[in-house]
């Protein structure tokens, strides 16, 4: 699977060229006044291009805050003659595609509980056949990029070609930093499988809290996203759905001013250099899978010997012994000892794995 979508670049359907493209606006809209007025300090900030409110809000239990519904569109109407700004609505079932259309909403997106649904997926692209629209993709909440990636497809067999996704973070159980876990390997693969999509960052949402937002956009733009979609409201304590996690448009300024948009390519001389150094790593990997080869080669051989003597393949005290010298050893050389005791983990699973298939070796299921 890959060059798998048909995509025009953000500049065709944006008419305009934007690196990063910004969208940003309220979570939710709640008032003529709360759309109107955030829009018009938004629409101060250089950098962004388009503004987005949640008309219809998908809460995860009921009897909260379900959005405004039809009525905000007409709010958003008149932000787009006060400030020219390109509007952004979420969709999340045909009828919402056809008040969109009406009123002439710009981007619609997919939020990350509709993605999961193949069936009302395929209801909107079929809603949205030869509509001229753009479309953004969020993530489905849990990491599953095939879902991702077939709710891309679902609307480019549509012929929906005004196509991005957007990374908004994924689910976690257990309590961590984030709202949601980043999990960056995953839009990075979607890039690596799909290299014309562009990819928007959502860090209100991988965040929860606005404290994290500046670092999480720094490190999308370092990772080449071609985007950012950050929730702003005109009085964020006062927020309807997510208030600890927008923030004022001034705050909004500020943070953007200060990201730093870093080049995708440099000059030849720095391309040469990278090669010379690209090509060390290249080397550096060889001999680091080589060495792994070794390690199982030797692992094998262990294998055999505990099958012969009738000896258990883990050896709990070994393994403690083995991580804390390991680890003893990633401070003296600088390496971080999470990151050791990770490959470390994945090294020994592999070893339990190699020796348990040689002990069920001729075993009869
Ligand atoms: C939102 O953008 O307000 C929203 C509901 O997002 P998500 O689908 O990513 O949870
Ligand atoms: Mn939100």
């Amino acid at each position: 699977m890959s060059n798998c979508l048909q995509i025009q670049p953000i500049e065709n359907w944006l008419s305009t060229k934007c690196s990063p493209l910004v969208i940003a606006g309220p979570c939710s809209a709640e008032s003529r006044e709360q759309i109107i007025d955030t829009a018009i300090e938004l629409s101060k900030i250089p950098g962004v291009k388009a503004f987005r409110a949640g008309i219809w809000k998908p809460r995860t239990r009921p009897s909260k805050f379900e959005g405004v519904g039809e009525i905000g569109l007409e709010w958003l109407s008149e932000v787009k003659k006060i400030t020219g700004l390109k509007l952004a609505v979420e969709v999340a079932n045909p009828k919402h595609v056809e008040l969109c259309l009406q009123h002439d909403i710009d981007i619609l997106w997919i939020g990350a509980r509709t993605t999961v649904n193949p069936f009302s997926v395929q209801e909107i692209s079929n809603a949205l056949k030869g509509c001229k629209v753009a479309v953004l993709v969020k993530n489905p909440i849990h990491p599953d990029l095939t879902l991702w990636l077939g709710t891309l497809e679902r609307l480019n067999n549509a012929g929906i070609t005004n196509l991005a996704a957007v990374h908004r973070g994924f689910y976690s159980f257990n309590k961590t930093l984030y709202r949601n876990e980043p999990l960056w390997e995953v839009p990075i693969e979607l890039k690596r499988l799909c290299p014309e999509l562009p990819v928007i960052c959502d860090p209100s949402h991988i965040s929860g809290k606005k404290e994290h937002l500046a670092a999480i956009s720094q490190k999308a733009l370092d990772l080449e996203m071609s985007g950012l979609m950050i929730e702003s409201h005109i009085h964020p304590s006062q927020a309807l759905t997510d208030a600890r996690q927008q923030i004022m448009p001034e705050a909004l300024a500020a943070m953007l001013e200060k990201l730093k948009v870093r080049a995708f390519s440099g000059t030849s001389d720095f391309q040469n250099q990278l090669e010379m150094l690209r090509q060390e790593i290249d080397e550096i990997d060889r001999r680091l899978i080589d060495t792994l080869m070794q390690r199982m080669e030797v692992v094998e051989k262990m294998g055999q010997y505990k099958r012969q003597n009738n000896i258990t393949i883990l050896q709990l005290n070994r393994w403690n012994q083995m991580l804390t010298e390991r680890l003893a050893l990633a401070e003296s050389t600088g390496l971080k000892s999470e990151f050791l005791l990770k490959l470390f983990q994945l090294v020994h699973r592999e070893a339990i794995q190699i020796q348990t298939d040689i002990m069920n070796e001729g075993v009869k299921e």
